[in-house]
């Protein structure tokens, strides 16, 4: 193909999405690094609850208390109406007791019932402000993460402090009051069975020891290879295509079989390790159920205590370590959430797009007379990309930018567009200093039409009217026709009205372009970015697309990154970029006539032309 930069650039045209989106660097563990400041934040949300949270925190209490009361009235019942034969008595306080109960399972389900509701609002209004933030942050955010990671935010990280908020909360709470109330009711009761029921703990802590120091390997391992597997499924679905076209369907599959494998076994160790708590539970529970019954029995039979006390007592102690292995286990969701939070976090307090200056002026209209003095710019602080970039573009001039891939060409539009700002020089648009015009005003006059234009899984007139949202259907189909689309859209069996699938797909890149070209008429604005294709596409829609682009062009200033010898040639100016320096410049004759730098490149971009002429593909030229 007739593309001049390719010529050069051999390393080919780089994917569009990181051409734009751009580099992407590792992720974030997923533990936390500030649970304190992570709560408080968090807390600040929940302020708004306060009364709610002060009801909950008494259902809390309530349900405590009252599930420690039921084992404490079975001993009562046995101690002072069983055994003394008052049946009266003993269905009184039968009945007390089915009210505890009661009351005990309706404060339970309060608690839970308004815990859900203010979980599910305070998260509501975290993900909402999320998302509008996410669209406040400056491009150079978006550049530095996958896509995957910042939707993960979104989704999982806020799923998790929902779940987190909708019942850790509230059972970290309960165990711990529980467990302590159960204690001081035991020490109450009795030391010296406290002690014989505190037995067990030891065994209990070097059994957990045992099985954690096992199982927490196997646990990590399963997570990784789950996030591996998870990666590769990713990567294989959004890559399908790829896949398909170079027929790798039994090598992904093998691929997919051994990393799922690897799980497989990871899996089947920590569940199996992990599988042995409830049993070790068990014995000890069994354990420490027979101690209180044997020491319990002794002490009866010495009148040291009542045959109630040691009921109660075995009823504690069988719950006694429920809630210790509850704490355990909702303080490492509640861990792990926190984690996800404070990632939530990070993205509301990443800085948004800086703040337009205080006396930034709006533009009614833009003339696009662009100016460049001496304009150097960095990424991060790396090696300059440009250096000393000074051009001049009159109103309703095409400027071409040329040159190898990596030159700077896009970095020039971008600064344009003020998505960085330069850190030397000044950019002047109109007259006005770009740091001085308020950025959606600028870019309200810019219409952009890149290699690879986003659509919107909608119908095709509403992917055209996002050029416009105010445009009518006239006003859509007149830009339909200007940009060539018009008469390939009402062939689709629902016309205007075909839904695109995800990203276009249904219709051909260069009828995507088509649409993209009827929406910058639609916009219709007076500075056009242009960033021509460099992918092959039929010669027919490949003439209709230069035809609707040169129309587009036509009156408005227009900057090129050019591949089209034709584009080329035609404009006003060219800048022949390398390195970041602007190395020559003119117009096609003046270039060719120094014979340097575009002279070469042009050549060579010719003789390329010419050989696909012969191949049978005329139309670049
Ligand atoms: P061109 O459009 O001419 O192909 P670019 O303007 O895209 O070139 O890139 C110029 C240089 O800046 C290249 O070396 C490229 O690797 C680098 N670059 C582009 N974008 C970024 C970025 N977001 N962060 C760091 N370096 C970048």
């Amino acid at each position: 193909m007739a593309r001049l930069s390719s010529n050069l650039g051999r390393t080919g045209a780089r994917d569009p999405v990181v051409r734009w989106s751009g580099r992407q660097p590792g992720k974030k563990g997923p533990r936390a690094e500030n649970a304190m400041a992570t709560l408080r934040k968090i807390w600040a949300y929940l302020q708004a609850f306060r009364g709610w949270l002060a009801l909950i925190l008494f259902m809390v209490i309530a349900s405590s208390v009252l599930g420690l009361l039921g084992p404490y009235l079975v001993g009562v019942a046995i101690d002072h109406f069983l055994l003394s034969a008052d049946s009266i008595g003993l269905v009184k306080l039968l009945l007390l007791l089915a009210a505890v109960y009661v009351l005990y399972s309706v404060s339970v389900m309060l608690q839970n019932y308004w815990m859900i509701g203010v979980a599910q609002k305070t998260v509501y209004r975290m993900r909402n402000e999320l998302f509008v933030h996410l669209h406040k942050l400056p491009v150079a955010y978006y550049i530095s993460r996958q896509n995957g990671e910042i939707m993960s935010r979104l989704t999982n990280d806020i799923e998790n402090v929902s779940q987190t908020l909708n019942s850790s909360f509230i059972q970290l709470f309960s165990s711990l009051l529980t467990f302590v109330g159960m204690l001081t009711l035991m020490l109450w009761l009795s030391p010296l069975l406290t002690l014989v029921t505190l037995s067990v703990v030891p065994f209990m802590y070097v059994g957990m020891k045992w099985i954690t120091s096992r199982t927490g390997g196997y646990f990590k391992e399963q997570q990784r290879n789950l996030g591996e597997l998870n990666g590769f499924i990713e990567e294989t679905f959004s890559g399908q295509k790829i896949v398909k076209a170079f027929s790798q369907e039994s090598r992904v599959t093998a691929e997919f079989i051994a990393k799922s494998k690897k799980l497989k076994a990871s899996g089947y160790w920590s569940q199996a390790y992990s599988g042995f708590i409830p049993k070790l539970m068990n014995v000890l529970n069994n354990m420490s159920f027979s101690l209180i019954a044997g020491a319990g029995g002794i002490m009866v039979i010495n009148g040291m205590t009542s045959i109630g006390v040691i009921v109660t007592f075995t009823e504690y102690a069988r719950q006694f370590i429920r809630p210790l292995n509850d704490l355990a286990n909702q303080f490492n969701t509640f861990l792990s959430a926190i984690a996800g939070a404070e990632r939530v976090f990070q993205v509301l307090e990443a800085e948004p797009e800086e703040i337009d200056e205080q006396d930034a002026v709006s533009l009614q209209t833009l003339q696009g007379e662009i100016h460049f003095v001496n304009v150097s710019f960095a990424y991060g602080g790396e090696e300059p990309t440009l250096h000393g970039i000074d051009f001049h573009v009159k109103p309703g001039q095409t400027v071409a930018l040329v040159g190898p891939t990596g030159a700077g060409k896009t970095t020039i539009v971008q600064l344009l567009s003020r998505f960085y700002d330069p850190k030397e020089g000044h950019i002047f648009m109109d007259g006005h200093d770009l740091t001085g015009i308020k950025r959606n005003s600028l870019r309200q006059h810019m219409g952009f039409v890149l290699q690879e234009s986003f659509l919107f899984q909608d119908t095709i007139r509403e992917n055209i009217r996002y050029g416009k949202l105010t445009a009518s259907d006239e006003e859509v189909e007149q830009a339909a026709q200007l940009a060539n689309a018009h008469s390939f859209i009402v062939k689709l069996p629902d016309g205007y009205d075909t839904v695109l699938q995800h990203d276009g797909g249904g219709i051909s890149q260069g009828q995507k372009q088509l649409i993209a070209i009827a929406r910058a008429f639609l916009a219709s604005p007076s500075l056009l970015v242009l960033d021509e294709a460099t992918s092959s596409i039929d010669t027919i829609t490949e003439l209709k697309i230069q035809e609707a682009l040169y129309r587009l062009m036509e009156g408005r200033t227009s900057i090129v990154i050019a591949h089209r010898l034709n584009t080329i040639r035609r404009a006003d100016q060219i800048l022949v970029i390398e390195d970041g320096r602007i190395i020559e410049r003119g117009n096609h004759q003046s270039l060719l006539a120094e014979r340097g730098f575009y002279y070469g490149l042009y050549h060579s971009a010719e003789r390329e032309a010419e050989a696909e002429t012969v191949m049978g593909d005329p139309a670049r030229i």
